[in-house]
């Protein structure tokens, strides 16, 4: 299928780059031997291919951190830009072989602020896997490459490691590193598909084996992405025990169908001034359209394509002749940006900080040829228009000033939209009426402050419209409610990131 063929050309060209030329005597060696033969020696290595077909589950312990978003909720889009971490403590993956599931069981808390207790809760999370989605690890990686009914493809060389692809019975084709030493796996790679980054490969590496009851097994677990070569886990293993008789309760297949489904999702339109809409997702998410003389603007690409392409689409049934010709784009999150991508594939021109540019481009020019959305489809350079300080976007009906926000430690390359004749404010993570804590809440006064600006009405990305002093008052109650929760965390000795909050209007 040509689809597959794309595949392959991305992963020789683009992932595995390979050493053309330069073929070691190991690498010529290599390459003798069959992906078979290959896999089979990382059986052996790992304690022989009949013990680890005689296991019935192996069950690991231990905890990591996740990277926030990807890596795209940083303070910045910069590459260089300080990561935002997700913990993972008293963690649990009891991988069932005999019936090829995992349960992976955790607690999760964002090690950094956010608006709501959710982020934080430490509730214990489990999480069903199958498939590719279990493959991360090198017992069910090797054991399911060695499955009668899995599709083994060519070997290669790269950086001493013997690499064999293989395509699973659902059709999923990932590939595995093994050691050209040791023979043991160096790491699991698979592609999946992103919402802002296109075609996503993941890569996760095994290190230091250890054996358990003579099953060779890897404390050390990291992934990384081919964006960036971001870290998207790391993950130390505190114990492996094999064959347990108390596995965890699996719960049953996800009612409900796939994860998509359903048509385009249902957009609310309400009209706020004269040549103002706001259209917003069911979800509470979304923005105003703006009207000019020959064409709309619209506010925010969030959430993914879905929402975007929905938004856009009754946009441009708004006033006849006219359609959305550009988005401008708060700041570079990839719920803020997740439909980027589709925005693009439309032509329209992207409105920004100028410091998101760059994560901007990387984003659009990243290739989908497995999982092709919008963009892959329609194809489009990215057009950027940078703000600085202020953009003013003007014709003889509408007025619309860009203007680069301050006092947000969320996010520093986040822009605001005013319209000074109808006295609005667009934002998006300045407020929302129902977020609990607020720990950046001097950020909408000094931005209005800086610019001199008046506004009666809010139009925020999340939640609901509201006046602005109502948004500016709720935000006094968000900012109280974090500091009870630090206060709190301080009587039990607990030192939580944000708290003592601070915040820059308590006089106001
Ligand atoms: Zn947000």
């Amino acid at each position: 299928m040509k689809q597959s063929m794309v595949a392959r050309v991305l992963v020789g060209a683009v992932i595995l780059p390979a050493a053309a030329g330069l073929l070691a005597p190991t690498q010529a060696r290599a390459q003798e031997r069959t992906a078979r033969e290959v896999l089979e020696s990382a059986a052996e290595a790992m304690g022989g291919l009949e013990r680890l077909r005689s296991l019935d589950n192996v069950v690991y312990t231990g905890w990591g951190q996740y990277v926030y978003q990807s890596g795209g909720g940083f303070v910045t889009g910069d590459p260089n830009a300080p990561p935002k971490w997700q913990a993972a403590h008293d963690a649990q993956r009891s991988v069932d072989l005999r019936n090829r599931r995992a349960l992976l069981q955790d607690r999760r808390s964002l090690l950094f602020p956010l608006a709501s207790p959710v982020g934080h809760s430490w509730n214990r999370s489990s999480t069903l896997q199958t498939g590719a989605a279990m493959l991360d690890h090198p017992l069910p990686a090797v054991l399911a490459a060695l499955d009668a009914s899995t599709t083994l493809g060519p070997v290669r060389a790269e950086d001493g490691l013997e690499v064999v692809e293989f395509t699973i019975a659902d059709g999923n084709t990932l590939w595995i590193g093994i050691d050209g030493v040791t023979h043991l796996p160096y790491w699991v790679r698979s592609i999946g598909p992103s919402a802002t980054l296109g075609d996503l490969a993941t890569t996760t590496y095994f290190t230091g084996y250890l054996p358990y009851d003579d099953v060779w097994l890897p404390v050390g677990l990291m992934s990384r992405f081919d964006w960036r070569d971001t870290i998207a886990m790391m993950f130390q293993v505190d114990a492996y025990r094999v064959n347990v008789d108390d596995l965890p309760a699996f719960p049953g297949p996800r009612a409900g169908g796939g994860p998509r489904g359903g048509g385009p999702p249902a957009i609310t339109v309400t009209e706020v001034a004269d040549g103002v809409w706001d259209l917003r997702t069911a979800g509470g998410n979304g923005g105003p359209v703006m009207e000019f003389e020959d064409r709309l603007v619209m506010f925010e690409a969030y959430g993914g394509e879905a929402e975007t392409l929905a938004r856009i689409d009754a946009a441009n049934g708004l006033v006849p002749g006219k359609a959305v010709a550009a988005v401008i784009v708060s700041h570079h999150h990839f719920d803020h940006s997740g439909g980027l991508r589709a925005a693009v594939s439309r032509g329209l021109t992207v409105i920004s900080h100028r410091g998101n540019r760059g994560i901007f481009e990387e984003m659009v020019a990243r290739p989908a040829p497995n999982y092709p959305d919008a963009l892959a489809r329609n194809p489009r350079r990215l057009d950027f228009v940078p703000v600085d300080e202020r953009l003013v976007l003007e014709d003889g009906t509408m007025r619309v000033e860009v203007l680069h926000a301050v006092g947000h430690a969320h996010m520093a390359n986040a822009v605001v939209a005013w319209l000074p004749a109808q006295r609005i404010f667009v934002e998006g993570d300045f407020t929302t009426w129902n977020w609990d804590w607020h720990w950046w809440g001097g950020a909408l006064l000094d931005t209005a402050e800086r610019y001199g600006l008046d506004p009666e009405t809010n139009i925020p990305v999340h939640g609901r419209i509201t006046s602005f002093e109502e948004a500016a008052a709720t935000i006094d109650e968000q900012v109280e409610r974090a500091r009870a929760f630090c206060a709190a965390n301080v009587e039990a000795s607990v030192f939580f990131p944000g708290c003592p909050v601070q915040y820059s209007r308590d006089s106001r």
